[in-house]
């Protein structure tokens, strides 16, 4: 039987690998400038954590959740995203009592039982960041700057700031009432999903990727014109926040997000041109009730979630990547093996990246090997070396070769170094 991996997962092979490596350290790099410190959370948590802190009518948590027990007292879920882990961190190591905001960056797995396409897999990876503790709009600015500065260090060509503010349940009380007379005139047009969210998060509609329903919302009263006045004042906040930092965004009345616990700002990062569900980069927004839903105190927050696939998606290959060889040992016979065996154990010992034969090859096809594999040097063990204890050192750029003692690790690698 052949095996497959499973549908909406992949391997990240060794030619990919550097690309993918050097993504996830200039994440690090950068947040680690914007003062934001790592966590990492487990791959599963308490099923009820992502009911609550996603919300019971998202997508989420109605269709996409892994979730699987070993006896009928517990559920967990395989994570399918990263903010309520970190809120429940924060709560759990009593972070409240840290130097206010606490500012924490991830880079993690998400899983989601979707229907896989290109940018839409059931394992991804996001890099995350949270600022915890802070309520004012240069927090949601911060988060917003790291995202815009991490998109064009990686190049990923034209995109869009869309901002948005989704009010507060004060404010959304009101507005809900409106909506939701306006969508009852429509309700034979929308969706099956939508006709539900009417009931759980009516905003929720303008999320829908269904054109008939986006059609159908036409005309709709929106949030952002229904505003009270604290959280019209905090949306003005952001956006001049974004202009003194001279981050370019556009309000889209329509940009809500799909998950349940966001208040005020929402924002998406969507490439210009392409139009497909599939293209947002990086999505987020401050979540000011999360923390006190999951058992905290009430603590305001704001945050982002950047999917790293889609990201590379629009970046393009990168250069496969081998890895460095500074010496290959290349032995003849049993007993040149177990010298090689030895001088290769002392040479990594030491530092230096080298190899040997483990194919029984002959000398000339393992000088081939070596060349292919793009090792600096190569050192031959043949029978006329073991006998002097004396081995050919091959610099194999300029052919030359020298002689080099066998019991001398000291100076074979000096010899290694010094033509370098
Ligand atoms: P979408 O509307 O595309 O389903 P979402 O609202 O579910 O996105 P978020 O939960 O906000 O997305 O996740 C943040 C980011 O994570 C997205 O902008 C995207 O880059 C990435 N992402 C989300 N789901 C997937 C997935 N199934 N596969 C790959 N990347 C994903
Ligand atoms: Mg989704």
């Amino acid at each position: 039987m052949k095996f497959s991996l499973p549908k909406g997962t992949r391997d990240i092979l060794p030619s990919k690998i550097g690309q993918w490596k050097e993504v996830c350290e200039k994440a690090s790099a950068l947040a680690a400038r914007y003062g934001f410190s790592e966590i990492i959370t487990p791959e599963f948590e308490d099923t009820a954590l992502f009911e609550r802190g996603v919300g019971k009518g998202t997508d989420i948590v109605t269709k996409e959740m892994y979730t699987f027990s070993r006896s009928p007292k517990e559920s967990y879920t395989l994570k399918p995203e990263g903010t309520a882990p970190v809120i429940r961190a924060y709560i759990q190591n009593g972070m409240g009592s840290l130097p206010q905001p606490v500012k924490l960056f991830y880079i993690t797995s998400c899983y989601r039982a979707e229907n896989p396409q290109k940018g839409r897999q059931r394992q991804f990876h996001q890099f995350g960041a949270e600022v915890i503790g802070a309520a004012s709009p240069a927090a949601d600015c911060e988060v917003i700057s790291l995202a815009d500065t991490f998109l064009k260090m990686m190049d990923v060509g034209e995109y869009e700031l869309n901002i948005n503010s989704v009010g507060c349940p004060e404010c959304r009380r009101e507005y809900y009432a409106l909506l939701l007379s306006f969508l009852e005139e429509r309700k034979d047009r929308l969706c099956e999903d939508c006709v539900s969210r009417m009931d759980l998060n009516p905003m929720r509609v303008f999320d829908c990727k269904n054109e008939t329903c986006q059609a159908a919302l036409a005309g709709a009263p929106l949030m952002i014109d229904h505003l009270c006045e604290k959280c019209a004042e905090h949306f003005e906040g952001v956006k001049e926040a974004l202009d003194a930092s001279g981050i370019r965004y556009v309000v889209n009345p329509k940009i809500v997000r799909g998950l349940d616990y966001y208040t005020n700002t929402a924002f998406e990062f969507i490439p210009v041109g392409e139009g497909t569900a599939q293209s947002t980069l990086c999505a987020g927004g401050r979540y000011d009730g999360l923390c006190e839903l999951l058992g905290g105190e009430s603590t305001p927050g704001v945050g982002f979630g950047l999917g790293l696939e889609r990201l590379l998606l629009s970046v393009g290959e990168g250069e496969a990547e081998s890895p460095c060889c500074d010496l290959f040992v290349a032995p003849l016979g049993k007993e040149a093996l177990y010298k090689a065996l030895s001088i290769k154990q002392q040479l990594i010992n030491a530092g230096f990246s080298v190899q040997t034969d483990m194919m029984s090859r002959s000398l000339k096809a393992q000088m081939k090997y070596a060349d292919k594999i793009g090792a600096a040097k190569v050192l031959m063990i043949g029978e006329d070396e073991m006998a002097k204890g004396v081995g050919t050192l091959r610099d194999m750029k300029t052919k030359e070769q020298f002689p080099v003692p066998l019991d001398d690790i000291a100076a074979l690698a000096g010899a290694i170094k010094a033509e370098e």
